[in-house]
């Protein structure tokens, strides 16, 4: 059983600093790469389904928040007001009302619709010292969001969309869902009071796990104020399950800026916004990786990809060179040379790396590369081209298994 707080401070990826602050980790060189990787594929992904990325500042006027209903139903989870020259600024909750505003900041047409906004963007939350840890209970957030706008009749397709983006990303990052949850309100007054709106956006959410086919638990108490949504559950190596991906359906928001676009019949028409989250916070997305494959990450996510262990001195030129290839094509190589100690210390050093390669007078004489696999497999020399092409295939292609 694997726990990322420990992993991730033996493995040199992240930390914190009681000078910076609990629940305000930073990311260390290896966790860094581990974390861009993961945003570069997201982005990539969404890329590819249509939508278009924005940036936004991570803070806004407590006005803005009033509008979108966060001060009143969200407020003990927000940090406290900022005054600045007579106003007050508060660091923002959530991406949402950031984005109804780039929405609204010009004319929209039906044609436009669905329109798919994305942002891996900073968002905070006031969590209370005694629950902060590691990476799943921060302060500072970075959320993998979007936004989509769209008339309700796109509303099942683009939801359905969404949940096929986060059943590929689970695929490339070896991680199994626990459950799907549809997450409904539950009593008490931390919810939007719309009920019959409720029921459409509920409505629309079970036809499309229907669709798909997936068997889905109901989350009593557990929907955003302003909407039910469908969650992704994961569970960590205590047992404890969280969320990680989220498509929530919001009839609320849209009526709170006024956003409409003006639609075949010249007339204005009020659209919809699909709240999605493909891979949640980055830090609770990384936290989860850590721990599923304690360390062990596929390869596309490994912060040493080969690691190169000349058998002597006289190997140490031709393993930076192999290392400079591989830079070349992008990929992370490490050498381990003679002066890091026996050849049997520095392969059980590079243990986590998913490809090994001894270079000895032989493999330099042949060309050739004798690859050692993490799991143990060794295969037979091929040469070093090709070894580098197999190597580099599998990590664009995100693949979990290595050879
Ligand atoms: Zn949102």
């Amino acid at each position: 059983m694997f726990d990322h707080r420990r992993l991730g401070r033996e493995l040199g990826l992240f930390d914190t600093d009681p000078l910076i602050g609990a629940g305000l980790p930073y990311w260390l060189p290896d966790g860094a790469v581990v974390r861009q990787s993961l945003e570069d594929f997201v982005r990539t992904l969404e890329r590819r389904a249509g939508y278009r990325h924005v940036y936004s500042p991570v803070l806004g006027k407590r006005e803005l928040y009033e509008r979108s209903g966060h001060w009143a139903h969200y407020r003990e989870d927000m940090f406290p007001p900022l005054s600045m020259g007579g106003e007050q600024l508060v660091l923002r909750p959530s991406l949402c009302p950031h984005h109804a505003l780039m929405f609204r900041s010009r004319s929209r047409s039906y044609r436009e619709l669905p329109l798919r906004m994305a942002e891996l963007g900073g968002m905070y939350r006031s969590e209370r010292s005694g629950v902060l840890g590691g990476l799943t209970r921060v302060r500072a957030i970075q959320l993998n969001d979007a936004h989509i706008f769209c008339t309700l009749d796109q509303v099942a397709e683009e939801a359905r969309g969404a949940l096929e983006l986060i059943a590929a990303a689970y695929r490339a990052m070896g991680i199994v869902p626990s459950r799907y949850r549809l997450s409904l309100p539950g009593p008490g007054g931390k919810y939007v009071a719309r009920p019959e709106l409720w029921e459409r956006a509920t409505a629309l959410l079970v036809r499309v796990l229907d669709e798909l086919g997936v068997p889905y638990e109901e989350g009593v108490g557990e929907a955003a104020f302003y909407g039910p949504k469908i969650d992704v559950q994961v569970v960590d190596a205590a047992g404890r399950e969280s969320t990680l991906s989220t498509v929530q359906v919001d009839f609320h928001q849209p009526e709170q800026f006024d956003l409409h676009y003006i639609g075949p019949d010249g007339a204005r028409h009020r659209p919809v916004m699909v709240h999605r989250s493909i891979v949640g916070s980055v830090e609770r997305a990384v936290a989860h990786l850590i721990e599923r494959h304690g360390g062990a990450f596929p390869a596309w996510l490994a912060p040493v990809q080969l690691a190169v262990l000349p058998l002597g001195e006289e190997q140490d030129g031709a393993a930076r060179e192999l290392a400079a290839r591989c830079l070349e094509l992008d990929l992370r190589a490490e050498v381990l040379g003679a002066e890091r100690g026996s050849l049997g210390a520095r392969v059980r050093e590079a243990r986590l790396a998913p490809y090994q390669v001894v270079l000895g007078p032989r493999e330099i004489a042949d060309g050739a590369l004798a690859v050692r696999l993490r799991d143990g497999r060794r295969l037979a020399p091929l040469p070093t081209g090709e070894v580098l092409e197999r190597i580099h295939a599998n990590v664009r292609a995100h693949a979990v298994d290595l050879w």
